[in-house]
């Protein structure tokens, strides 16, 4: 008999504005590899994979970054009133419609989500699959859909949704559709180990890697620790034949670690990980899109990140301004970060290489703030990032922000997209928040200029 076939897709991305940072669905590849070990067959559409569908940037300009090709849309009701154009990223409808003629028909569809303020990009994704697969049951799980499920529900026109993590949840889902009779008593509901289906790709030519799940930290305004209720590494001897996969098997020179905390447990986590890729000869180049902890990179730590060609660093510094960062469960003090800095200069990295991450549009944060911290990081000779907050249920923030009447429960997600600015109150107006963008663009600007005058 021939296996159960499910179709992945990675929908569109919908929004104002939208960058490619090496990002891969990793959740549903995580869930595709689960499902095949089970026996089920695999199709993926991945309409944000800007190397397949080749219709933005040259891709191999600088892989796994870019812009996306945007297809402008109408604006939907409840930012209508945004002075920006709104779009969907990633294929063209066409190029979706022909991937989806190229395909077996299939019995089911498994979409997954990211973030919430983007599901318009779901459901237009999803109108095109009903259209083409009548007959096909849609499920639909991921970030979005665990954050507001009730509103997915209304929205878009599913057959299941999934909430939290989806791997066994899943396999049950569609063995009951495919009657299929399975004893479940040992099968765990997630496994993270083993290699993720990349050969569902057509091409790649960077490598997404999560060597944990979760964050064991608990800042007032992430979600992480609700969508991952426990964390949990990898064996590092897992990770290195993952990443030793990519680079002999697909000629990978590329990786973009995902982890949320990356550099947690460092003695029994990342420095074996990084010492045996040493061992094995792996010359890569790596980046941390997601922000890393200060307070782990001490002299030994830094000298490995250089040797193992860590080339995008984003310190998470979030603020120096200690309410803020008792919001974000102190991870970072202003004396970590300059040591980190002093680590990483003294292990051969400008201090314009480095990056700190900065939250700004806090329920309650004030613009002075933000502008404290941008000056410190640029007269520290970094460059600042500014993260734009956005709310999400199920923080702490998001209760803040509920009784402040930024927020309610039935929003519409749409007024959560951080381009927005969803809790701008009184005493920090839109433009300021403009403004502070401005500052850190010119102190960026200001910090990379004097870097290069010192190498001359
Ligand atoms: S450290 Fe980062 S991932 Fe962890 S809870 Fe805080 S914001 Fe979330």
């Amino acid at each position: 008999m021939k296996a159960p076939s499910v179709l992945l897709i990675n929908p569109w991305i919908a929004d104002f504005a939208a960058y490619d940072l090496w990002a891969k669905p990793l959740g549903l590849l995580y869930i595709g590899k689960f499902l095949r070990s089970h026996g089920y067959e695999l199709q993926l559409i991945d309409l944000t994979d800007r190397l397949r569908w080749n219709n933005s940037d040259p891709a191999m300009k600088l892989p796994g970054r870019g812009k996306y090709h945007k297809t402008i849309i109408p604006k939907p009701e409840a930012v209508v009133h945004v002075p920006r154009r709104f779009g969907l990223y990633g294929a063209t409808r066409e190029q979706f419609l022909s991937a989806l003629q190229n395909i077996d028909p299939p019995q089911v569809i498994l979409v997954t989500s990211h973030m919430s303020y983007w599901y318009p990009g779901i459901v237009e994704t999803v109108k095109i699959l009903r259209k083409s697969f009548p007959a096909a049951k849609i499920i639909l799980g991921g970030i979005y859909a665990s954050l507001f499920p009730e509103h997915a529900r209304r929205i878009i026109r599913l057959d299941y949704l999934i909430t939290g993590y989806g791997e066994k949840q899943t396999l049950m889902l569609l063995d009951a559709i495919h009657e299929i009779e399975r004893d479940y008593s040992n099968i765990p509901e997630f496994d993270d180990s083993g290699i993720l289906p990349w050969d569902l790709y057509p091409k790649i030519n960077v490598a997404a890697i999560m060597s944990s799940r979760g964050c064991p930290l608990h800042c007032d305004y992430c979600a992480t620790p609700y969508l991952n209720p426990h964390f949990l590494q990898r064996a590092p001897e897992d990770v290195i034949s993952e990443i030793i996969c990519f680079y002999e098997q697909f000629g990978i020179r590329q990786f973009a670690f995902y982890d949320d905390a990356l550099f947690t447990n460092k003695k029994r986590h990342i420095i074996p990980i990084l010492e045996g890729l040493l061992k094995h000869g792996i010359k890569a180049t790596f980046h941390t899109p997601n922000g890393l902890f200060a307070r782990e990179i001490d002299p030994e730590l830094a000298a490995l990140m250089k040797l193992a060609g860590f080339q995008t660093i984003r310190i998470s510094l979030e603020s120096i301004i200690p309410k803020w960062q008792k919001a974000s469960t102190n991870k970072v003090s202003a004396n970590h970060f300059e040591q980190a800095l002093k680590n990483l200069e003294n292990a051969g990295y400008k201090r314009s290489d480095i990056e700190a991450y900065l939250i700004m549009g806090l329920p309650g944060q004030h613009y002075s703030d933000i502008e404290k911290s941008i000056r410190y990081v640029a007269k520290l000779g970094a460059v600042s990032r500014l993260a734009s907050y956005s709310p999400i249920p199920h923080t702490t923030h998001w209760d803040q922000a509920k009784a402040r009447g930024s927020v309610w429960d039935d929003m519409d997600p749409l007024l959560t997209n951080n381009t927005l600015y969803p809790c701008a109150n009184r005493d920090f107006p839109v433009e300021k928040f403009l403004e502070l963008r401005q500052l850190s663009n010119d102190l960026n600007k200001f910090v990379k200029k004097s870097s290069l005058k010192e190498d001359n």
